[in-house]
Protein backbone atom coordinates (compact mmCIF):
# COMPACT_ATOMS: atom_id res chain seq x y z
CA UNK A 1 0.00 0.00 0.00
CA UNK A 2 1.59 3.45 -0.94
CA UNK A 3 1.41 5.89 2.18
CA UNK A 4 2.75 9.10 2.65
CA UNK A 5 4.70 11.04 5.77
CA UNK A 6 4.72 13.45 7.69
CA UNK A 7 8.12 15.80 7.66
CA UNK A 8 8.76 19.25 9.28
CA UNK A 9 7.99 21.17 6.58
CA UNK A 10 6.53 18.76 3.66
CA UNK A 11 5.07 15.15 2.94
CA UNK A 12 7.40 12.34 1.87
CA UNK A 13 5.95 9.60 -0.18
CA UNK A 14 6.36 5.63 0.49
CA UNK A 15 5.65 2.85 -1.80
CA UNK A 16 6.44 -0.68 -2.32
CA UNK A 17 8.49 -2.37 -5.25
CA UNK A 18 8.06 -6.41 -5.94
CA UNK A 19 11.25 -8.08 -4.86
CA UNK A 20 11.74 -5.08 -1.98
CA UNK A 21 11.19 -5.25 1.41
CA UNK A 22 11.11 -1.79 2.70
CA UNK A 23 9.67 0.72 1.17
CA UNK A 24 11.07 3.06 -1.65
CA UNK A 25 10.84 6.99 -0.64
CA UNK A 26 10.22 10.36 -1.92
CA UNK A 27 10.62 13.40 0.10
CA UNK A 28 9.67 17.01 -1.49
CA UNK A 29 6.00 16.98 -1.41
CA UNK A 30 4.23 20.26 -0.20
CA UNK A 31 0.67 18.54 0.70
CA UNK A 32 0.02 14.67 1.89
CA UNK A 33 -2.40 14.52 -1.45
CA UNK A 34 0.29 14.72 -3.48
CA UNK A 35 2.77 12.71 -1.80
CA UNK A 36 0.26 10.07 -1.96
CA UNK A 37 -0.54 10.53 -5.81
CA UNK A 38 2.85 10.11 -6.91
CA UNK A 39 3.29 7.07 -4.43
CA UNK A 40 0.28 5.33 -6.07
CA UNK A 41 1.28 6.17 -9.27
CA UNK A 42 5.19 4.77 -8.85
CA UNK A 43 3.89 1.62 -7.16
CA UNK A 44 1.26 0.93 -9.86
CA UNK A 45 4.12 1.21 -12.31
CA UNK A 46 6.46 -0.35 -10.41
CA UNK A 47 4.27 -3.63 -10.55
CA UNK A 48 3.76 -3.31 -13.85
CA UNK A 49 7.29 -3.62 -14.31
CA UNK A 50 7.20 -0.14 -16.54
CA UNK A 51 10.23 2.14 -15.46
CA UNK A 52 9.44 4.69 -13.31
CA UNK A 53 8.05 7.53 -14.39
CA UNK A 54 10.72 10.35 -13.37
CA UNK A 55 13.52 7.90 -14.49
CA UNK A 56 14.73 10.22 -17.80
CA UNK A 57 15.16 13.44 -15.66
CA UNK A 58 16.34 12.05 -12.28
CA UNK A 59 19.89 13.18 -11.44
CA UNK A 60 21.95 11.16 -9.15
CA UNK A 61 21.54 13.62 -6.27
CA UNK A 62 17.49 12.74 -6.40
CA UNK A 63 18.08 9.51 -6.91
CA UNK A 64 20.52 9.13 -3.66
CA UNK A 65 18.75 11.43 -1.39
CA UNK A 66 15.33 9.26 -2.29
CA UNK A 67 17.67 5.31 -2.07
CA UNK A 68 18.94 6.99 2.02
CA UNK A 69 15.71 7.62 3.14
CA UNK A 70 14.80 4.59 2.45
CA UNK A 71 17.93 2.35 3.60
CA UNK A 72 17.24 0.84 7.30
CA UNK A 73 20.21 -0.41 8.76
CA UNK A 74 21.85 -0.38 12.00
CA UNK A 75 22.87 3.14 13.36
CA UNK A 76 26.39 2.57 12.47
CA UNK A 77 26.35 1.53 8.82
CA UNK A 78 23.94 4.68 8.67
CA UNK A 79 26.11 6.81 9.47
CA UNK A 80 29.02 5.17 7.54
CA UNK A 81 26.15 5.56 4.38
CA UNK A 82 25.67 8.99 5.35
CA UNK A 83 29.12 10.63 5.55
CA UNK A 84 30.04 8.98 2.11
CA UNK A 85 27.10 10.06 0.68
CA UNK A 86 27.29 13.27 1.56
CA UNK A 87 31.30 13.48 1.26
CA UNK A 88 31.66 11.90 -2.26
CA UNK A 89 29.04 10.59 -3.51
CA UNK A 90 27.05 14.04 -4.34
CA UNK A 91 29.93 16.31 -4.58
CA UNK A 92 31.06 14.04 -7.41
CA UNK A 93 28.20 12.64 -9.35
CA UNK A 94 25.15 14.81 -7.48
CA UNK A 95 24.59 16.79 -10.76
CA UNK A 96 24.29 13.70 -13.61
CA UNK A 97 21.07 12.67 -14.79
CA UNK A 98 20.99 9.32 -14.23
CA UNK A 99 20.38 8.46 -17.94
CA UNK A 100 24.26 9.47 -18.31
CA UNK A 101 25.53 7.97 -15.58
CA UNK A 102 24.46 4.86 -16.53
CA UNK A 103 27.17 4.80 -19.48
CA UNK A 104 29.53 6.47 -17.57
CA UNK A 105 31.93 3.71 -16.58
CA UNK A 106 34.91 5.70 -17.67
CA UNK A 107 33.80 8.68 -15.44
CA UNK A 108 33.75 6.35 -13.01
CA UNK A 109 36.80 4.54 -13.27
CA UNK A 110 39.17 7.64 -13.29
CA UNK A 111 37.06 8.62 -10.17
CA UNK A 112 37.78 5.42 -8.34
CA UNK A 113 41.67 5.57 -9.38
CA UNK A 114 41.85 8.95 -7.45
CA UNK A 115 40.00 7.25 -4.53
CA UNK A 116 42.91 5.03 -4.33
CA UNK A 117 46.06 7.48 -4.53
CA UNK A 118 44.15 9.25 -1.90
CA UNK A 119 42.74 6.98 0.82
CA UNK A 120 43.81 3.11 2.01
CA UNK A 121 42.59 0.83 -0.05
CA UNK A 122 39.78 -0.21 2.26
CA UNK A 123 38.60 3.13 2.74
CA UNK A 124 38.26 3.68 -0.62
CA UNK A 125 36.36 0.48 -1.80
CA UNK A 126 34.15 1.19 0.64
CA UNK A 127 33.59 4.94 -1.21
CA UNK A 128 33.49 3.54 -4.55
CA UNK A 129 31.27 0.23 -2.84
CA UNK A 130 28.31 2.69 -1.68
CA UNK A 131 28.06 3.94 -5.71
CA UNK A 132 28.09 0.46 -6.63
CA UNK A 133 24.83 -0.03 -4.32
CA UNK A 134 22.90 2.45 -4.56
CA UNK A 135 23.02 2.09 -9.06
CA UNK A 136 22.55 -1.11 -8.26
CA UNK A 137 19.35 -0.48 -6.73
CA UNK A 138 18.68 2.25 -9.36
CA UNK A 139 18.55 -1.05 -11.51
CA UNK A 140 16.32 -2.55 -9.79
CA UNK A 141 14.02 -0.41 -9.67
CA UNK A 142 14.32 0.01 -13.43
CA UNK A 143 15.40 3.50 -13.45
CA UNK A 144 18.79 2.37 -15.67
CA UNK A 145 19.62 -0.79 -17.25
CA UNK A 146 22.89 -1.62 -16.58
CA UNK A 147 25.46 -0.54 -13.66
CA UNK A 148 28.54 1.23 -14.61
CA UNK A 149 30.16 1.12 -11.15
CA UNK A 150 30.44 -2.67 -11.85
CA UNK A 151 34.07 -3.95 -11.50
CA UNK A 152 33.95 -7.43 -13.31
CA UNK A 153 36.95 -6.45 -15.94
CA UNK A 154 39.72 -6.77 -13.68
CA UNK A 155 42.50 -4.74 -15.17
CA UNK A 156 45.55 -3.37 -13.62
CA UNK A 157 44.71 -4.63 -10.31
CA UNK A 158 48.56 -6.01 -8.66
CA UNK A 159 48.95 -2.54 -7.10
CA UNK A 160 46.08 -2.18 -5.66
CA UNK A 161 46.40 -5.68 -3.85
CA UNK A 162 50.09 -5.44 -3.21
CA UNK A 163 49.01 -2.06 -0.87
CA UNK A 164 46.53 -3.86 1.02
CA UNK A 165 49.06 -6.54 1.86
CA UNK A 166 51.10 -4.33 3.17
CA UNK A 167 47.94 -2.75 5.01
CA UNK A 168 46.79 -5.71 6.71
CA UNK A 169 50.38 -6.06 8.22
CA UNK A 170 50.12 -4.47 11.73
CA UNK A 171 53.03 -3.38 13.70
CA UNK A 172 52.14 -2.38 16.91
CA UNK A 173 52.06 -5.08 19.12
CA UNK A 174 53.42 -6.21 21.85
CA UNK A 175 54.21 -9.27 24.72
CA UNK A 176 52.84 -10.44 27.92
CA UNK A 177 55.16 -8.35 29.79
CA UNK A 178 54.18 -5.36 27.45
CA UNK A 179 50.70 -6.11 28.17
CA UNK A 180 51.22 -5.98 32.08
CA UNK A 181 53.11 -3.24 32.11
CA UNK A 182 50.26 -0.85 30.01
CA UNK A 183 47.72 -2.23 32.39
CA UNK A 184 49.50 -1.31 35.36
CA UNK A 185 50.22 1.98 34.06
CA UNK A 186 46.71 2.46 33.27
CA UNK A 187 45.56 1.69 36.70
CA UNK A 188 47.52 3.67 38.09
CA UNK A 189 46.94 6.92 35.90
CA UNK A 190 43.32 5.63 36.62
CA UNK A 191 43.20 5.30 40.31
CA UNK A 192 41.12 1.73 40.21
CA UNK A 193 42.03 -2.11 39.71
CA UNK A 194 39.17 -2.35 37.22
CA UNK A 195 41.34 -0.85 34.44
CA UNK A 196 44.31 -3.26 34.62
CA UNK A 197 41.89 -6.24 34.61
CA UNK A 198 39.74 -4.59 31.41
CA UNK A 199 43.49 -4.26 29.56
CA UNK A 200 44.10 -7.73 30.50
CA UNK A 201 41.21 -8.82 29.57
CA UNK A 202 41.43 -7.67 25.99
CA UNK A 203 44.85 -8.63 25.95
CA UNK A 204 44.40 -12.26 26.71
CA UNK A 205 41.44 -12.60 25.25
CA UNK A 206 41.68 -11.07 22.05
CA UNK A 207 38.85 -8.68 22.43
CA UNK A 208 37.37 -5.73 20.53
CA UNK A 209 36.53 -2.64 22.14
CA UNK A 210 32.84 -3.05 22.62
CA UNK A 211 33.15 -6.77 23.28
CA UNK A 212 35.25 -5.31 26.92
CA UNK A 213 32.95 -3.01 27.71
CA UNK A 214 29.81 -5.41 27.02
CA UNK A 215 31.74 -8.28 29.06
CA UNK A 216 29.30 -9.45 31.88
CA UNK A 217 29.75 -11.31 34.78
CA UNK A 218 29.14 -14.72 33.14
CA UNK A 219 32.85 -14.20 31.61
CA UNK A 220 34.16 -15.05 35.36
CA UNK A 221 34.11 -18.79 33.94
CA UNK A 222 36.86 -21.47 32.60
CA UNK A 223 34.55 -21.03 29.66
CA UNK A 224 31.80 -18.22 28.63
CA UNK A 225 29.70 -17.43 25.68
CA UNK A 226 30.72 -13.74 23.85
CA UNK A 227 27.33 -13.27 22.23
CA UNK A 228 26.76 -9.65 22.93
CA UNK A 229 28.76 -6.30 22.46
CA UNK A 230 27.91 -3.07 24.08
CA UNK A 231 28.58 -0.28 20.83
CA UNK A 232 29.44 3.17 21.70
CA UNK A 233 27.52 5.74 19.57
CA UNK A 234 29.80 8.47 19.98
CA UNK A 235 28.63 10.53 22.82
CA UNK A 236 25.16 9.31 22.81
CA UNK A 237 23.74 6.42 23.72
CA UNK A 238 25.13 2.12 24.14
CA UNK A 239 23.53 -0.24 21.74
CA UNK A 240 23.45 -3.98 23.18
CA UNK A 241 23.62 -5.99 20.48
CA UNK A 242 25.40 -8.93 18.70
CA UNK A 243 28.96 -8.34 17.79
CA UNK A 244 30.48 -7.92 14.40
CA UNK A 245 29.80 -10.38 12.07
CA UNK A 246 29.85 -13.74 12.35
CA UNK A 247 31.72 -13.03 15.62
CA UNK A 248 29.90 -14.92 18.27
CA UNK A 249 32.24 -17.04 20.02
CA UNK A 250 33.18 -19.42 23.13
CA UNK A 251 35.82 -17.70 24.66
CA UNK A 252 38.63 -20.21 27.18
CA UNK A 253 39.67 -18.39 30.07
CA UNK A 254 42.63 -19.54 31.66
CA UNK A 255 42.41 -19.92 35.27
CA UNK A 256 44.51 -16.58 36.36
CA UNK A 257 42.45 -15.07 34.06
CA UNK A 258 38.84 -16.31 35.78
CA UNK A 259 40.55 -15.43 39.43
CA UNK A 260 40.88 -11.38 37.57
CA UNK A 261 37.36 -11.46 36.00
CA UNK A 262 36.11 -13.07 39.38
CA UNK A 263 37.36 -10.40 41.57
CA UNK A 264 36.35 -7.67 38.89
CA UNK A 265 33.10 -8.86 38.89
CA UNK A 266 32.66 -8.96 42.74
CA UNK A 267 34.05 -5.33 43.23
CA UNK A 268 32.90 -3.53 40.45
CA UNK A 269 30.70 -0.46 41.27
CA UNK A 270 27.78 0.80 39.07
CA UNK A 271 25.75 4.08 39.27
CA UNK A 272 22.30 3.37 40.95
CA UNK A 273 19.83 2.81 38.20
CA UNK A 274 16.01 2.33 38.99
CA UNK A 275 13.88 -0.17 36.42
CA UNK A 276 14.14 -2.38 34.14
CA UNK A 277 16.88 -1.02 31.89
CA UNK A 278 20.02 0.76 32.45
CA UNK A 279 20.21 4.10 31.43
CA UNK A 280 22.65 3.91 29.10
CA UNK A 281 20.34 2.65 26.56
CA UNK A 282 17.44 5.84 27.10
CA UNK A 283 15.06 5.98 23.97
CA UNK A 284 16.48 3.33 22.37
CA UNK A 285 13.91 0.22 21.39
CA UNK A 286 14.43 -2.39 23.74
CA UNK A 287 15.98 -4.50 21.73
CA UNK A 288 19.16 -2.94 22.06
CA UNK A 289 18.78 -2.61 25.78
CA UNK A 290 19.82 -4.12 28.83
CA UNK A 291 19.77 -5.05 32.87
CA UNK A 292 21.31 -2.42 34.66
CA UNK A 293 24.41 -3.66 36.24
CA UNK A 294 25.32 -6.87 34.51
CA UNK A 295 28.16 -5.68 32.74
CA UNK A 296 31.78 -6.34 34.61
CA UNK A 297 33.18 -2.97 34.10
CA UNK A 298 31.95 0.41 34.39
CA UNK A 299 32.99 4.01 33.68
CA UNK A 300 35.56 5.99 35.29
CA UNK A 301 33.63 9.69 35.44
CA UNK A 302 30.84 9.56 38.19
CA UNK A 303 27.63 8.29 36.97
CA UNK A 304 29.12 7.07 33.57
CA UNK A 305 27.66 3.62 33.30
CA UNK A 306 30.26 2.25 31.09
CA UNK A 307 33.78 2.91 29.60
CA UNK A 308 34.09 5.41 26.92
CA UNK A 309 36.46 4.45 24.35
CA UNK A 310 37.38 8.18 23.82
CA UNK A 311 38.83 9.33 27.03
CA UNK A 312 40.05 5.76 27.67
CA UNK A 313 42.18 6.12 24.91
CA UNK A 314 43.57 9.47 25.66
CA UNK A 315 43.70 10.02 29.41
CA UNK A 316 44.70 6.38 30.14
CA UNK A 317 45.87 3.90 27.41
CA UNK A 318 47.75 6.63 24.90
CA UNK A 319 50.00 7.56 28.25
CA UNK A 320 50.44 4.01 29.51
CA UNK A 321 51.82 2.20 26.28
CA UNK A 322 53.36 5.48 24.81
CA UNK A 323 54.27 7.72 27.14
CA UNK A 324 52.53 9.95 25.97
CA UNK A 325 49.67 12.26 26.57
CA UNK A 326 47.19 13.62 23.87
CA UNK A 327 45.86 17.06 25.20
CA UNK A 328 42.62 18.61 23.75
CA UNK A 329 45.58 19.71 20.64
CA UNK A 330 46.61 16.58 18.74
CA UNK A 331 50.41 17.77 19.96
CA UNK A 332 51.60 15.01 21.70
CA UNK A 333 53.38 15.43 25.51
CA UNK A 334 55.66 12.91 27.27
CA UNK A 335 53.89 11.99 30.87
CA UNK A 336 56.80 13.75 33.18
CA UNK A 337 57.92 12.33 36.04
CA UNK A 338 58.33 14.76 39.28
CA UNK A 339 61.45 12.40 40.68
CA UNK A 340 63.33 10.21 37.87
CA UNK A 341 64.17 7.94 40.20
CA UNK A 342 60.26 6.92 40.79
CA UNK A 343 58.19 6.08 38.21
CA UNK A 344 54.96 6.40 39.72
CA UNK A 345 55.79 9.91 40.78
CA UNK A 346 53.57 11.18 37.21
CA UNK A 347 53.05 14.71 37.25
CA UNK A 348 49.11 15.90 36.38
CA UNK A 349 48.27 17.25 33.27
CA UNK A 350 44.96 18.19 32.24
CA UNK A 351 43.73 22.07 31.18
CA UNK A 352 45.38 25.13 33.33
CA UNK A 353 48.22 23.08 34.31
CA UNK A 354 51.14 24.11 33.55
CA UNK A 355 53.68 21.12 32.28
CA UNK A 356 57.28 21.91 32.84
CA UNK A 357 59.07 22.30 29.81
CA UNK A 358 62.11 20.12 30.41
CA UNK A 359 60.46 17.54 32.96
CA UNK A 360 63.08 15.82 35.09
CA UNK A 361 62.17 12.33 33.75
CA UNK A 362 59.54 10.99 31.57
CA UNK A 363 57.78 7.68 30.69
CA UNK A 364 59.32 5.47 28.26
CA UNK A 365 57.27 4.23 25.95
CA UNK A 366 55.89 0.47 26.30
CA UNK A 367 55.17 0.16 22.66
CA UNK A 368 54.99 3.49 19.93
CA UNK A 369 51.94 3.92 18.03
CA UNK A 370 50.27 1.51 20.26
CA UNK A 371 46.24 1.54 19.98
CA UNK A 372 43.41 -0.75 22.30
CA UNK A 373 42.95 -2.78 19.33
CA UNK A 374 46.75 -3.08 18.76
CA UNK A 375 46.13 -5.48 22.23
CA UNK A 376 43.74 -8.08 20.12
CA UNK A 377 46.53 -8.19 17.29
CA UNK A 378 49.23 -8.72 20.32
CA UNK A 379 46.30 -11.72 21.44
CA UNK A 380 46.82 -12.81 17.71
CA UNK A 381 50.42 -13.13 17.63
CA UNK A 382 50.75 -14.70 21.25
CA UNK A 383 47.99 -16.91 19.57
CA UNK A 384 50.68 -17.90 16.95
CA UNK A 385 53.85 -17.64 19.79
CA UNK A 386 52.35 -20.80 21.65
CA UNK A 387 51.82 -22.57 18.50
CA UNK A 388 47.77 -22.43 18.17
CA UNK A 389 46.09 -24.64 15.37
CA UNK A 390 44.83 -21.91 13.16
CA UNK A 391 41.25 -23.55 12.73
CA UNK A 392 41.28 -22.84 17.06
CA UNK A 393 42.94 -19.24 16.52
CA UNK A 394 40.74 -18.14 14.11
CA UNK A 395 37.52 -19.14 16.29
CA UNK A 396 39.22 -17.25 19.65
CA UNK A 397 39.58 -14.33 17.10
CA UNK A 398 35.67 -14.80 15.67
CA UNK A 399 37.06 -15.03 12.28
CA UNK A 400 35.33 -16.81 10.30
CA UNK A 401 37.13 -18.81 7.37
CA UNK A 402 35.49 -19.42 4.46
CA UNK A 403 38.66 -21.18 2.98
CA UNK A 404 37.82 -24.96 2.44
CA UNK A 405 40.60 -26.26 4.73
CA UNK A 406 38.58 -24.18 7.56
CA UNK A 407 35.60 -26.64 6.58
CA UNK A 408 37.13 -30.10 6.92
CA UNK A 409 38.94 -29.05 10.62
CA UNK A 410 37.27 -28.81 13.42
CA UNK A 411 38.40 -27.11 16.84
CA UNK A 412 38.53 -30.70 19.50
CA UNK A 413 38.68 -29.98 23.21
CA UNK A 414 42.59 -31.47 23.73
CA UNK A 415 43.18 -28.49 21.56
CA UNK A 416 41.47 -25.93 23.86
CA UNK A 417 43.08 -27.75 26.70
CA UNK A 418 46.59 -27.29 25.41
CA UNK A 419 45.53 -23.83 24.89
CA UNK A 420 44.84 -22.43 27.76
CA UNK A 421 47.28 -24.53 29.47
CA UNK A 422 49.83 -22.25 27.13
CA UNK A 423 48.40 -18.99 28.51
CA UNK A 424 48.83 -20.10 31.96
CA UNK A 425 52.36 -20.62 31.45
CA UNK A 426 53.03 -17.43 29.61
CA UNK A 427 51.05 -15.74 32.67
CA UNK A 428 53.49 -17.29 35.31
CA UNK A 429 56.65 -16.45 33.53
CA UNK A 430 55.01 -12.96 32.68
CA UNK A 431 54.92 -12.23 37.02
CA UNK A 432 58.50 -14.40 37.07
CA UNK A 433 59.62 -11.58 34.54
CA UNK A 434 57.67 -8.65 36.33
CA UNK A 435 58.69 -9.28 39.63
CA UNK A 436 62.51 -9.67 39.19
CA UNK A 437 62.00 -6.17 38.55
CA UNK A 438 60.16 -5.61 42.20
CA UNK A 439 57.73 -6.62 44.53
CA UNK A 440 56.33 -3.00 44.49
CA UNK A 441 53.44 -1.26 42.60
CA UNK A 442 50.94 1.30 43.19
CA UNK A 443 48.36 -0.29 41.92
CA UNK A 444 47.23 -2.79 44.69
CA UNK A 445 45.49 -5.58 43.28
CA UNK A 446 48.80 -6.03 40.95
CA UNK A 447 50.68 -5.83 44.09
CA UNK A 448 48.49 -8.88 45.43
CA UNK A 449 49.35 -10.78 42.84
CA UNK A 450 53.39 -10.30 42.62
CA UNK A 451 53.19 -10.86 46.38
CA UNK A 452 51.17 -14.01 45.61
CA UNK A 453 53.14 -15.48 43.17
CA UNK A 454 56.58 -14.76 44.85
CA UNK A 455 55.72 -16.82 47.94
CA UNK A 456 54.71 -20.11 45.55
CA UNK A 457 57.80 -19.49 43.55
CA UNK A 458 60.34 -18.43 46.49
CA UNK A 459 63.61 -18.48 44.30
CA UNK A 460 62.14 -15.14 42.70
CA UNK A 461 63.30 -12.72 45.32
CA UNK A 462 63.36 -9.54 43.42
CA UNK A 463 67.82 -8.06 43.24
CA UNK A 464 68.13 -5.90 46.27
CA UNK A 465 68.95 -2.39 45.65
CA UNK A 466 68.78 -2.95 41.95
CA UNK A 467 67.93 0.51 40.41
CA UNK A 468 65.67 -1.48 37.71
CA UNK A 469 62.40 -0.44 38.97
CA UNK A 470 62.05 2.52 36.31
CA UNK A 471 61.53 -0.02 33.32
CA UNK A 472 58.17 -0.73 34.81
CA UNK A 473 56.92 2.58 34.48
ZN1 LIG B 1 24.22 0.11 30.14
Amino acid sequence: MPYAEKLVRSWRACWYIPGRKNAVKKSGFPTKKAAEDYAEEQEVDARRGRPRTDSHQLTFREWVMEWHSGLDLEPASMRSYTSIIQNHLIPQWGSWKMKDLEVADQAISVWKQGLHSEYLYSTANGISGKLYTALADAMDQGIIHRNPASTNRRRGKIAPKRKRKQEARYEHITDPLGAFFIAERVAYLSGRDDEFVLVMAIFWLGLRWGETTGLTRESANTTFRLGRQLYEHPGKRWYWKEPKAGSERDLDVPPFLVDLLDYQARHVRHPEATGPWCPCGNELEERYRHEPGITLFAGIDEGDFHQKASPFRHQYFYPAARGEFYGGTSQAAPVALANPEDPWSVLPTGKGIKRPSEPKGTWDPICADMTVHGLRHSHRALLEEVGTPKVLMDDRMGHADPSNSARYSHVVPSMRRELVARLQERWSETLDARITMNLESPVPLVKRLLETHSRSTPDLAPGVDEPRGTRVA
